[in-house]
């Protein structure tokens, strides 16, 4: 049912358009496109309908608080905002497993982490033989191309051209590995994966549509800025988040046995020129090293805003913005000190939401918001809905166009599925598994312990307050616990799954820390 109404959508959007260019071409407006525009304008008025570029932006680490059109108190992102300004803003936007490379595979593929296989950061990489959104694409008969941050350990596929940063990647003159050669570049990274998707764009093939990831490093660790904006925030007092010192204390312990306190676990760069202040110590050393962390972030932040709008002002130039649907997004949310953190993982709200983000002039309301919950999941089925090719059955998200026309079909989903797997591993977050509503989370920490929780987030959006043992909840506790294990059977998930997956994950690591080992003995 919301597959149909997305294809109607889709049809409306069209249609509107063709309105708009008749318009437009009566009185003349569309001289001043190029000829690659102008074909397909003329495309339109025959029987085959022109289908939309498409941009994807995806940043690393991004989090909602520090963008301005999401009320920033910390920073200012005027670049990023015109897209809010010119499209829609998504306040929901979900991650199904927060954390870099299953996030990744999810986008790729629209498919759960169990689906895809990527579950976690771990050793093995993306299994590319299997199906994805760009090789449909292709089929489709749109051109592809990949530039930048890919971190899925494998050579892409799907794409007819690719330059992307070999793992993390370097913020000052980084390698990148272009189509399978290792090259260096001199020049800071959001610069450079910036100049290379622009030139991309003015070598394409322009008699096919496009769609192009333009996926930034920034800001992931270990925030180094460039020299214009390292001194940006050095003379600012950021604001201290609200809930910094959360204590945890109605929470599981799955919350206080985390390695991911700013006030422990976050190292101040071993190469940097600022060292703590000589005695300082406890909350005061706490609050000194999120200063920094947060003069490095958001300056790295800044570089992404200014490099986005340069991309922009270039779509604008070159007379593709009008049909080129861009979407900015980060693979995961990030803590900003909230909870007294950084990273991500848990399904807590700052990790699990991402930044949304859609432009496509004339047929998504300007400035407009949408508040159901959508997730990185259905960016696949949008993507296939945009360039008219099928979904194949087999595809887990939901196309966004109807949401993107201001209507939201009565079937969109109510509840959210959430699976995240790696532990042990870097910050012990615990393996969790969980249902959002639109009032309530209830999380399931089922390994190393078996604790729930329960938020009301209507009343707590903050999280502080876990309901779980609160018997005034308990038929919503009851109702949730139904809606999870339908989820979770809705999305072929089951505790024998997650069994067999980690079983063959722990034998992965065993066998590459034994490889590791024997290497190191030689
Ligand atoms: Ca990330």
């Amino acid at each position: 049912m919301a597959a149909m109404d997305g294809r109607d959508g889709l049809k409306d959007l069209m249609d509107n358009y063709q309105r708009r260019d008749f318009l437009k071409m009566a009185t003349g407006a569309v001289l001043s496109l190029p000829l690659s525009g102008c074909r397909s304008f003329r495309q339109r008025f025959g029987s085959d309908r022109p289908r939309p570029n498409i941009v994807f932006i995806m940043t690393d680490d991004h989090d909602r608080d520090a963008l301005s059109c999401y009320g920033s108190r910390v920073n200012a992102t005027p670049n990023l905002d015109r897209l809010a300004k010119e499209g829609m803003r998504f306040e929901h936007c979900l991650c199904t497993n927060s954390i870099c490379a299953p996030s990744r595979a999810v986008v790729l593929t629209g498919k759960y982490s169990h689906i895809n296989g990527k579950i976690d950061n771990g050793r093995d990489g993306f299994d590319g033989s299997q199906q994805t959104f760009p090789k449909l694409l292709q089929t489709a008969g749109y051109q592809t191309a990949m530039i930048g941050k890919w971190h899925l350990r494998s050579e892409p596929t799907g794409f007819d051209y690719w330059n992307i940063l070999p793992g993390q990647g370097k913020y000052h003159d980084p390698d990148m590995i272009e189509m399978g050669q290792r090259k260096k570049h001199s020049g800071y990274v959001t610069d450079l994966i910036t100049d290379f998707s622009i030139n991309w764009l003015k070598n394409r093939n322009s008699e096919k549509p496009f769609c192009l990831m333009y996926q930034h490093k920034a800001p992931h660790r270990n925030w180094q800025p460039d020299d214009k904006h390292a001194d940006m925030y050095k003379h600012t007092d950021i604001p201290i988040p609200d809930t910094f010192d959360d204590d945890y204390s109605t929470r599981s312990d799955a919350a206080r046995q985390q390695a991911m306190t700013i006030e422990e676990h976050l190292r101040v760069p071993a190469d940097t020129k600022v060292k703590p202040p000589e005695g300082l110590t406890g909350k005061e050393l706490k609050k000194w090293k999120y200063q920094r962390y947060m003069e490095d972030y958001l300056a790295c932040v800044a570089s992404v805003d200014d490099n986005v709008g340069r991309f922009l002002d270039y779509l604008d130039e070159s007379g593709l913005s009008e049909n080129t649907i861009v979407f900015y997004t980060s693979d995961q949310g990030f803590y900003l000190g909230t909870h007294g953190w950084f990273d991500k993982r848990f399904m807590y709200e700052e990790s699990l939401h991402m930044p949304l983000l859609v432009r496509y002039p004339g047929r998504v309301r300007a400035g407009s918001v949408n508040d159901d919950l959508v997730s990185n999941l259905d960016f696949a089925s949008t993507f296939l809905e945009l360039a008219g090719a099928k979904t194949p059955d087999d595809i887990q998200g939901e196309s966004l166009i109807p949401l993107l026309r201001g209507k939201t079909p009565k079937t969109w989903r109510t509840s959210f599925y959430y699976h995240y797997y790696e532990y042990p591993g870097p910050h012990s977050v615990k393996r969790h598994y969980g249902v959002r509503t639109e009032r309530y989370k209830l999380i399931h920490f089922y390994y190393d312990s078996d604790a729930w929780e329960l938020y009301d987030l209507k009343k707590d959006p903050d999280e502080l307050n876990n309901l779980y043992d609160n018997h005034e909840y308990a038929e919503v506790i009851a109702d949730l616990k139904m809606e999870l294990k339908r989820l979770r059977k809705h999305y072929g998930d089951s505790d024998a799954l997650t069994k067999k997956i980690l079983n063959e994950s722990l034998t992965q690591r065993k066998k590459a820390l034994e490889k590791k080992q024997r290497l190191q003995t030689k």
